[in-house]
Parts: structure tokens; sequence; C-alpha cells
């Protein structure tokens, strides 16, 4: 059948699988790349890598760098929807499937296993896998971002992009007509700061760490390495000092405590750039911020997406004997977008945004190239007027 686009807000509810094909084949060429550029001698240490959440945004991207920059074994962990009927797939189904066919014709080692990561059972079946396939793995990227997870005592908890303390009015795009209105975000409740630790905080992350020691499947001295954000002042309501935020500052002191209880393994925080993905999408304000920041470093020629961040992450910071990181502990490959020369023309064009001028000013079309080709869509080459098998 022919496959368009249905959007709404921040939502595609399809997607194309030959635009996802041709999406993750993109990545993959990019990272194959690099991987003859830097020496693959350099990769012990990266080479039988389990990545949650490992369909879309970071995590695919960190699976394809592993896969086709290091030439690693990969086990990927993913929660998507195959198609059924006449409606498609998800792109995370899609791009996994892409992402099996591409590293088998290159004679990687590939296992996808689809199904919820927060549940004990699938640690259980990824456990299983590694020891028959693998034996162990020495890295363990943490990527997942889903706004809801049922913890094994059976109590679902929901996350919320909210405040903390007080409301908070912001300019914002509307995702409907691209028109910029102020939007004023209202503080959460305890109980929703305390869902979105329980969603977005380090507990998961842990306790996948302690179930992968306890079957012995992690080598000495491997890596794990979970996603953060932090970014401009701008959005410190919204993202850094809002629900979120406290979130992310649980995933930090987790890695702490991973590194406290297993002294012969590293654990790192990994703050990246802020990109367009579906989890992004949803975060008020964050488009906005995202099609100013395009644009501007795309001007800096500056601009990374996914896969630029992911290869970075391998080839210049997880590849050292001694890992480059900050103050805190963190590795930061939002140094670019946090750069002042980017931050204060970020800040020049923000003040004066209007939905008169955001055409102009803003990289508003970069911003929905990015958000339809998440989902397979306007991806040059594809013919999007051609039956396709869903
Ligand atoms: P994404 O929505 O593109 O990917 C989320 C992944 O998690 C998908 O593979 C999905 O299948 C998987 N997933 C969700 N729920 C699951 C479940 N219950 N079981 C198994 N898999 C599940 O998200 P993203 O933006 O790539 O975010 C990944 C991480 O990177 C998050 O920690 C996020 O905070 C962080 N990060 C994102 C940005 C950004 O701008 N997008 C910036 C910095 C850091």
């Amino acid at each position: 059948m022919v496959v368009e686009p249905k959007s709404k807000g921040f939502i595609c509810t399809t997607a194309h699988p030959t635009g996802c094909y041709r999406n993750v084949e993109e990545q993959v060429r990019y990272a194959k790349k690099a991987g003859e550029k830097y020496k693959c001698n350099r990769h012990k240490g990266i080479q039988k890598v389990l990545v949650i959440g490992a369909s879309t945004g970071y995590g695919l991207a960190s699976r394809i760098a592993a896969a086709f920059t290091c030439k690693a074994a990969t086990i990927g962990v993913m929660f998507e929807r195959p198609a059924a009927g006449k409606r498609t797939a998800t792109a995370g189904y899609y791009n996994t499937l892409a992402f099996d066919k591409l590293a088998e014709e290159e004679g990687l080692y590939t296992k996808s296993i689809n199904g919820d990561a927060f549940s004990v059972e699938i640690k259980e079946e990824v456990i299983n896998a590694i020891k028959k396939d693998l034996g162990k793995v020495d890295m363990v990227i943490y990527s997942l971002a889903s706004p809801r997870r049922t913890a094994p005592d059976g109590v679902s908890y929901t996350s919320a992009l909210k405040t903390v303390d007080e409301p908070f009015t912001t300019k914002s795009l509307n995702l409907n007509n691209n028109e910029v209105v102020t939007a004023t975000l209202e503080p959460a409740t305890e109980e929703e700061i305390e869902g979105t630790i329980k969603v977005m905080g380090g507990e998961d992350w842990e306790l996948w760490i302690d179930a992968l020691k306890e079957a012995d499947v992690l080598e000495e001295n491997a890596l794990t390495v979970a996603y953060s954000y932090i970014g401009p002042k701008l959005t410190y309501p919204i993202y850094y000092s809002g629900t979120i935020g406290q979130a992310k500052k649980h995933v930090l002191h987790t890695a702490n405590k991973i590194n406290e209880k297993y002294p012969d393994i590293k654990a790192y925080v990994s703050v990246n750039k802020a990109v367009v993905t579906q989890s992004s999408s949803a975060i008020p304000a964050v488009p906005l911020y995202l099609s100013v920041m395009y644009k501007v470093m795309k001007e800096q020629k500056l601009h990374e997406g996914c896969i630029e961040q992911m290869v970075r992450l391998f080839e210049e910071k997880l590849v050292n004997e001694k890992v480059p990181v900050d103050e805190e502990g963190r590795i930061r490959l939002d140094d670019w977008e946090m750069k002042p020369e980017v931050q204060n023309e970020i800040m020049k064009i923000w003040d004066k945004i209007t939905t008169e001028n955001v055409e102009e000013l803003c990289d508003i079309e970069g911003y929905w190239d990015d958000f339809f080709q998440m989902f397979g869509f306007r991806i040059p080459g594809v013919d999007y007027g051609a039956d396709v098998e869903i």
C-alpha cells in the first residue's frame, strides 16, 4: 500500500518502511566511513555491546556506531509495534529490521529483543542471549526514553514534563501550524516528580547492571553509559530544573552508585546535544529551541545529528584509557551546543522570534525534515507514491 505521513503535533502515527531503511542505511554509511578513519585496534572493550533502547534516536545511533564503526557484536532491546492490518509498524520496528539486515550483510552478530526493558522477563531473555551467544558483554548503553514504567513490584509510574515549584511562561512553537505562542507550564505535584524519577531516573539502569552482574555476563572493566541533557538557562525551568532534570540528577547519582558498588566496571553519564527525536519533540519549548539552535549550529558548521554525536562518543571519548569528563564526572558531548558563540547567537534570535519571522530566523524546515525523517518520510530518493509492503 501507499504509506503517507499522518502527523499531529509531535506524533506521527505512520512510518514508511523503505524510508526507515534508507535512514538507517545512511547512518550506517556514516559510521562505516568513520570506522575507516579511526583505527580499529582502538576498539578493544567495545566488541560486545548491549544497547537498551536501541531502535530510534540516540540508542539506534549508538548501536550503529558500535557495530559499524567499532565492528562490535550487538544485542539491542526496544519496545516497538509490528504492523497490523493496514496499520504500519512503528519507525523503531522498521529501523530494527533494517539494522539487523545491514549488520548481517556485514557479517556482524546482531540480536534484537522487542519487549519491555523495565520487566524482569526481558532482562532474563537478554542475559540468556548473552550467555548463549556472546558469553559476556563489555559495554552496556542505556538509552531508554519512555512516558511510563511498571516497576518489578507491579506498581506503574508515569513521567510528567513539568516545572518544579513555580509556573513557567515561555515562547513555544505550536507544532500544528508553526505559530509562535506563549505557553505556561504548571508545576508538577510531588507524585508527578516522583513518577518522573521512577520512569526516567537511574533505578532501572541500576537494576540492569545488578542483573547482568549477578548473572556474571559483564566483562571485567566493562563500561556502561546512560544519556542525559542539560541545555541552556533558557530551558532550565522546563528541563534541567524541571521534573525531567530531577530524573537526570538521579541518573548521575546512579552512575556514582554503580561505580561504588562495582569497582571493576565503570559507569558514565554522557550529556548529549539536543536533537529532534520522538522524545525531545514532546517537551514544550524544545522544538522552538531546536529550530533556532539548528539554524545557528548549521551556520557555524557545528551541527550534528544522533549518528555524528554517537560516533564522536565512541571514537573520541569511550575508546580512551582515561575517558575525558567534566568536574562532575560527566562526558560532555554537548560541548559544541554550549559554546558561548552558539548560545549568545541563540539568545539574540530567541528574543526576536514571532510567528511572522519564525521561518526566517529559525531552521523550521530543518526541524520538520528531521521530524518526518524519523518516521521514514522526506528521505531523498524514496518513491512515496509507490506501493510498499508494510
Ligand atoms: P527515543 O524516543 O528516540 O528512543 C527511545 C528508545 O527507548 C526507543 O528505542 C524505544 O523503543 C525504547 N523504549 C522505550 N520504552 C521502552 C521499554 N519499556 N522497553 C524497551 N525499550 C523501550 O529517545 P532519545 O531522544 O534517543 O532518548 C534516549 C536517551 O537520550 C534518553 O535518556 C534521553 O533523555 C537522552 N537524551 C536525548 C536528547 C535529545 O535531544 N533527544 C538529548 C540528550 C539526551
